[in-house]
């Protein structure tokens, strides 16, 4: 079972490793042109337990034809 977040920011998720809900904290994995890609870390353990993509086009960002 897999976790998908859509725009919530995740207080706490259900961790496999500690096979409890946990708080996780936010971490910015990778910036690309069209979105951003978040990682979402167990507080306890340090395992990812679920990850975050924000679309570029959800922010007001000007498109640029370079
Ligand atoms: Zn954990």
């Amino acid at each position: 079972m897999k976790n998908q977040f859509k725009t919530l920011r995740a207080s706490s998720l259900y961790c496999q490793k500690c096979k409890i809900a946990r708080p996780v904290r936010e971490r910015l994995l990778l910036v690309l042109p069209d979105k951003e890609i978040y990682d979402y870390l167990c507080t306890e353990c340090g395992s990812s337990v679920g990850s975050r993509e924000v679309k570029a086009a959800e922010t007001s960002r000007p498109s640029l034809i370079i």
